[in-house]
């Protein structure tokens, strides 16, 4: 058993920061003892958002923590993809390969986000009972930090926490990251976070019986879709209001609405999608908006941060690379390097060398999707009325010829990546 402690602070209970709690929680080979502190901005777990996929190396991962069953029997059970326009006609079809390493746009692995993060924190509660040092606290933030010789001494906002010292403090607080601009200070610039001028919301709505177990994806102009994912329980579906401009940048009307408070944005919403040519279930899904209990909106920006690991601290999952549709695998698989390359160290003052050996060894798989979005979301979400024919004469054409190559490609753009050849380290457990 080992007996050095190593004191680990991570900012943001999402998936990444759950993810790499639980990793440093279960000590798989560790050489010293990890001391763990996971603090949340929010007062209680956000269990909420709508389906995500683990893909490539998050699939590795997820054998790794033995819940690949599990994780199975959680699927959304959507079966496949349906491209329509606004009046419900169905353009193109694209159903789930079967294939947990080469996935379509439906994933073999496809899981509410709130599931995935409800069992990755009742992970961590599990192996605090079973002894690990682990402590996660919700209503809390960082409100200043500091490099000393002998590590990171925290000041917390809101009093949960005495003022501290840890060895190493990782980010893993989302793309507008507090934590990273902290660490990076005037390197953390803005044009690091890149607008992809596409704005999401999602919320659940009742299931009706006409309902199916497809991903229905509907365009029209003005760059506006609707989506209608399934669940797995029998009472609700997933819906997302998407609003896409014409260039990759933040929309000036828009901006405001996704800092307002949730009903300023449903309002906002209603109003766009009131006025769009969509005739199809709209009234549903306006009436399901106003209705829903666990609505969240944001705009889906790319981040790119030149450097990821300073010193002692570190940034992790969509703080230092959020991207469009892989995300979340994403998290998985940087959580596993950093608790990887922690595990290795037998004193604390290898910390930095060990948190820059997770950047070398995870950046070059991560810089691999940057050529993937470059058309993405524009060119599926057209603003005219010809460039949504066009799309869906593409998409139907592609469907039609059964393409095995070019539906790969197609189902990439919608976060169907696979390894692109690059492995898990391997870290003995
Ligand atoms: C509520 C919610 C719903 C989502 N729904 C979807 C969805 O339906 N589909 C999809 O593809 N993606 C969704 N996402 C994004 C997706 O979860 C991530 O892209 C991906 O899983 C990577 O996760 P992450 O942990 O890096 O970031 P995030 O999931 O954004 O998690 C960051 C966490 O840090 C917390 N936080 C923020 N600031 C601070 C701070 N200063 N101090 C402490 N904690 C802080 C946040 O509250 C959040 O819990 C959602 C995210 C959230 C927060």
């Amino acid at each position: 058993m080992p007996d050095k402690p190593l004191r680990i602070l991570i900012s943001g209970a999402g998936v990444a920061g759950a993810s790499l709690a639980l990793m440093l929680a279960r000590q798989p080979g560790f050489k010293m003892q990890p001391i763990i502190t996971i603090i949340e901005r929010s007062s209680e777990p956000r269990k909420t958002g709508q389906a995500v996929d683990i893909r490539g190396p998050g699939v590795d991962v997820m054998r790794k923590l033995g819940w690949e069953q599990e994780i199975k029997r959680r699927h959304t059970t959507e079966q496949g993809l349906a491209l329509m326009d606004g009046k419900g006609n169905t353009k193109a079809y694209f159903p789930a390969t079967g294939d947990e390493m080469v996935q379509s746009s439906t994933s073999e692995y496809e899981i509410l986000r709130g599931e995935l993060v409800g069992m990755l924190l009742e992970g961590v509660d599990e192996s605090k009972e079973k002894g690990a040092q682990v402590n996660v606290v919700h209503g809390e933030t960082i409100q200043s930090m500091e490099n000393r010789d002998d590590g990171i001494h925290v000041h917390f906002s809101h009093g949960k926490l005495e003022d501290q010292r840890y060895d190493v403090v990782v980010a893993a607080d989302g793309i507008s990251s507090r934590t990273r601009s902290m660490i990076f200070g005037r390197e953390d610039k803005r044009e690091h976070v890149k607008p992809s001028g596409m704005y999401l919301s999602f919320f659940s709505i009742p299931r009706i019986d006409s309902d199916d177990r497809i991903w229905h994806w509907a365009n029209f102009p003005g760059g506006l879709a609707i989506h209608l994912r399934p669940h797995r329980n029998e009472k609700t579906m997933g819906v997302y209001f998407s609003i896409c401009t014409p260039k990759k940048e933040r929309d000036p009307n828009i901006e405001p609405i996704v800092h307002a408070d949730v009903e300023t944005q449903k309002k906002y919403l209603r109003q766009v999608f009131e006025r769009s040519s969509c005739t199809w279930q709209l009234k549903r899904f306006l009436d399901g908006l106003d209705a829903a209990d666990d609505f969240y909106m944001s705009h889906s920006s790319q981040v790119k941060t030149p450097q990821w690991a300073k010193g002692r601290c570190v940034i992790l999952g969509d703080a230092a690379f959020a991207t469009m549709g892989v995300g979340t695998s994403l998290a998985l698989a940087g959580a596993y390097c950093i608790a990887g390359e922690l595990s290795k160290i037998e004193d604390a003052k290898d910390v930095p060398m060990a948190l820059q050996r997770y950047e070398e060894i995870y950046k070059p798989y991560v810089k691999e999707y940057d050529w993937e979005l470059r058309f993405f979301p524009q060119v599926a979400n057209p603003q005219t009325v010809w460039g949504n024919w066009l799309w869906h004469a593409f998409v139907g054409m592609v469907a039609f010829l059964r393409v095995p190559q070019l539906i790969v490609v197609f189902s990439k753009w919608f976060g169907g990546g696979d390894s692109k050849g690059w492995k898990l380290p391997e870290y003995g457990w």
